[in-house]
């Protein structure tokens, strides 16, 4: 038991006041400050939904953030109950006391603690939204500048103290996230305008996407995406103004060719992405297509993640992509599961040129043989600030394993390599066939013993 697992004093005092909740929502009144946020780790963790509403109703800090705490299954239930405690007021009502809370925060994440309040000591919280006009800097920045130019508030801008909700969204075909969505489209709907819902990580699975769905959002504030099994029409028709993204992320998008209309309407919105920095492309068929979506790419000046898997990639896009100038900036490239790659020569002039940056390269079941391994193995072992490496599912003997993990212990900031199960394991030494687990244990005893002999036990290796 680690001791950030030891319950503390504080821990049990909050549990046995918990144990009443009548008494807990009552206690709340005099509750001093700095016990507010053990009391809200121990409901949220008890599930006692009305205590939680009833402390984000007085919650005595400008932000509160879920952070580290995990929710438990069924999570709408609990996140609804914190969302229905935000009160909306007209500013004039909130210059003494009332409730202090403007950013709620329901994103987990192991970075973030319950309010900033304690590094900052005042109004300040370091995730607000800087994006939104509807932000609370922006709305506040005109309610400032209505009120110092003497002119009626409700006339010029909204009267309402601005609250932001910040919320990873993703919308898919079960019934209990549409209920959640609508939710918080009603509690918007009850805000009077002042509750800015700031989603900047949203996960679109399936077609089920409607468009009342996504207008609730507001594109500036999105800086992830991930769409599934959505048709390359809706795609291009639902987010043309996400313009925002760091990240994309297409998945089994159908559509019907790369010679359409609606194909170059999306690479149109592709290239007007000026902020993206990873681009990730799942069975998506580009065979011999790449050439287009990179000349869109090429202005992207902070894209440093590219991912093709199942994207049917030809000789001829290899060769493409080895020749175009913006790979040189890359720092990780996914190339997995392309299998139709008469030779490795463009791979090789491909890792050449990004072998002054990349840090992260997989190409899993890309039916790479011994002698493929050695044609690139000199180049590979120039990449000197590679930290992952994975190629997994190929067709390599042990001779090319220990010739390749020799050749990168020299690499010193690797840490992580993930390899295939040596041919020689399977029955009648084909890929895929029966696994032999006698010989597998030897083979992974006997690359333990060349990773030992070089000194490198800082790197993970990994059998796949
Ligand atoms: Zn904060
Ligand atoms: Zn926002």
């Amino acid at each position: 038991m680690n001791q950030e697992s030891i319950p503390t004093l504080m821990d049990f005092a909050a549990k046995s006041l918990l144990s009443n909740e009548p008494i807990a929502i009552q206690s709340l009144e005099v509750l001093p400050k700095h016990l507010y946020i053990p009391l809200f780790k121990s409901a949220f963790l008890g599930r006692h939904k009305k205590v939680l509403n009833a402390m984000v109703r007085v919650w005595p800090f400008y932000c509160l953030h879920i952070g580290t705490l995990i929710v438990q299954e069924p999570p709408y239930e609990i996140l609804e109950a914190i969302v229905d405690g935000l009160q909306f007021l007209p500013v004039q009502n909130t210059s003494s006391g009332g409730p202090k809370l403007r950013i709620l925060d329901l994103r987990q994440s192991q970075n973030y603690e319950i309010t900033c309040y304690y590094r900052f000591q005042q109004k300040l919280c370091s995730h607000s939204c800087v994006n939104s006009q509807n932000s609370i800097l922006k709305v506040e920045e005109v309610q400032h500048r209505c009120i110092f130019n003497e002119r009626v508030t409700s006339e010029s801008a909204s009267s309402w103290k601005p609250i932001e909700l910040l919320v990873n969204l993703s919308f898919n075909s079960s019934w209990r996230t549409k209920r959640f969505l609508l939710f918080i489209k009603r509690k918007i709907e009850q805000s009077f305008g002042s509750l800015h819902l700031c989603c900047r990580y949203l996960q679109i699975n399936h077609i089920s996407v409607h468009n009342s769905s996504v207008q609730i959002l507001d594109p500036a504030c999105v800086d992830r995406l991930e769409l599934n099994w959505v048709h390359l029409r809706k795609v291009i028709t639902l987010f043309p103004q996400f313009i925002r993204l760091n990240s994309l992320t297409l998945f089994n998008i159908p559509f019907q060719s790369c010679n359409g209309s609606n194909f170059e309407t999306f690479l149109t919105w592709l290239g007007k992405l000026d902020m993206l920095q990873e681009l990730s492309f799942s069975f998506f068929c580009l065979t011999n297509q790449l050439q287009k979506v990179l000349r869109v790419l090429q202005h992207l000046v902070h894209l440093n993640s590219l991912r093709f898997l199942f994207c049917e990639l030809s000789h001829r896009d290899l060769t493409v992509l080895s020749q175009n100038d913006h790979v040189t900036h890359l720092k990780r490239l996914d190339l997995s599961n392309n299998l139709h790659w008469s030779d490795y020569d463009p791979f090789k002039g491909l890792l050449e040129r990004v072998s002054g940056t990349l840090q992260h390269l997989e190409i899993n079941n890309c039916k790479i043989t011994d002698s493929e391994l050695s044609a690139i193995l000199p180049v590979l072992s120039h990449c000197s600030h590679l930290r992952v490496l994975s190629l997994a599912y190929n067709y390599l003997s042990m001779t090319a394993l220990v010739n390749l993990l020799q050749s990168l212990t020299a690499l010193s900031n690797l840490r992580r390599v993930v390899y295939p199960v040596p041919l020689h394991c399977y029955e009648l030494g084909r890929f895929g066939g029966q696994l032999d687990l006698n010989k597998l244990a030897e083979a992974k005893a006997h690359l333990n013993l060349v990773l030992q002999m070089a000194q490198r036990n800082d790197i993970y290796w990994t059998i796949l």
